[in-house]
């Protein structure tokens, strides 16, 4: 067996482990991406997807980009922001970070609001900031992964409505994990990618909003070709088509998990990622370990778990994967003092006592040996 195709438990933030239904549908498929197959897909997988959101197809479309999600991020940034619209980017982690960075090439004013990390967004500050300046849009993160803390979307939502100014949510990955409500939040855009609970492979991106917004864009200038939302809105709409070709057989799983998903029923799959990372997270206090903010409002996508005493992350992580885990350590303040589990892909409750009996191993281990 080559090294590649050995199989892990990626309980990690993504990728993650992806159903045999979805890896089934894969094989096999040979369409053209100009042919009315590939046509009847990308409508299947856009009536699909705003059926699980809850969303009207009179007033809401979506566009599908073969990229990963910052391609997703990326084309919100660079293509529905004008060159002088004043963006003000909320960052709370990483991720809200990345959305500054990408947003300061493509819009020279860009204000990025960083606050520390493991923390929620001040509200108090970004009314402040609204209040007192002149802002298009604002840029946050449904769940800053790089922590694991959900972010308050309805909350911020409000102040752009009161203060007139659009709101971009990273929701790559929240989506199917922690409920978001774009109409009620009042998002303009929201973007996601195939990779994380959607479960399904890494690889596709996808933005939604609404078809207002999408239609405003056309008279935009162009910055990006390739990750242009106008012309990939416009191929959609009047093609079914993409504007280059796609990466076609991502696209036939993507609608193979987005039909799993509407036949569980969406809440019964919230449900279920909401019960897993509970179970796991029960788990973890009976092993003696802690959640790095117990007390925070945390995602059901991530647990961000302080590291034990004497055992450093490098050692965890080479052991799990020796017993055929994969987890995450901590990215910038965060870095080997903590790691981060997943249970958000094609996880059930063996896998998540599997890892637990695996940790606590280790754990036992390391404690006898310093001991
Ligand atoms: C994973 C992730 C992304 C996208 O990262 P890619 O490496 O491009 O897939 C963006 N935002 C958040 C919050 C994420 O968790």
């Amino acid at each position: 067996m080559d090294d590649y195709a050995k199989r892990y438990r990626l309980m990690c933030p993504g990728p993650v482990n992806v159903s045999q239904r979805v890896l089934d549908a894969m094989i096999g498929s040979e369409i053209g991406h100009r042919e009315s197959e590939f046509s009847a897909l990308l409508c299947a997988i856009q009536r699909n997807c705003l059926k699980i959101m809850n969303l009207s197809p009179e007033k809401y479309a979506m566009v599908v980009i073969t990229g990963s999600g910052s391609a997703a991020n990326e084309a919100v940034l660079c293509s529905a922001i004008q060159p002088s619209d004043r963006v003000l980017s909320l960052s709370t982690g990483e991720f809200g970070r990345r959305l500054g960075e990408i947003s300061s090439i493509y819009n020279p004013n860009t204000k990025t609001l960083a606050q520390d990390w493991g923390t929620s967004i001040d509200l108090e500050a970004v009314e402040t900031e609204l209040r007192e300046n002149r802002y298009d849009w604002v840029t946050m993160v449904h769940n800053e992964t790089s922590t694991g803390e959900l972010q308050p979307v309805k909350a911020v939502g409000d102040l752009c409505k009161k203060y007139g100014v659009r709101l971009f949510v990273d929701a790559v990955s929240s989506f199917m994990v922690d409920p978001l409500d774009l109409e009620e939040c009042g998002v303009t855009f929201m973007s996601t990618s195939s990779g994380k609970a959607i479960g399904m492979n890494p690889g596709l991106s996808l933005v939604v909003g609404r078809i207002s917004e999408f239609r405003r864009l056309s008279d935009y200038p162009v910055r990006n070709y390739y990750l242009n939302l106008a012309r990939h809105y416009d191929f959609i709409t009047h093609k079914q088509q993409t504007p280059n070709t796609p990466a076609i057989t991502l696209f036939i799983a993507l609608n193979e998990a987005l039909k799993i998903i509407l036949e569980e029923g969406v809440s019964s799959r919230f449900h279920f990622q909401a019960e897993k990372a509970a179970s796991f997270r029960r788990g973890l206090a009976n092993i003696g370990l802690s959640l790095l903010h117990p007390d925070h409002v945390l995602s059901n996508a991530v647990s961000t778990i302080c590291l034990p005493n004497g055992l450093n992350f490098d050692e965890l992580r080479a052991a799990l994967r020796e017993r055929g885990f994969i987890v995450y350590g901590g990215k910038g303040p965060l870095a080997n003092r903590i790691f981060q589990v997943s249970t958000m892909g094609c996880v059930d409750f063996n896998d998540i006592n599997d890892l637990l009996g695996a940790i606590q191993n280790i754990v036992t281990q390391t404690m006898h040996s310093v001991a």
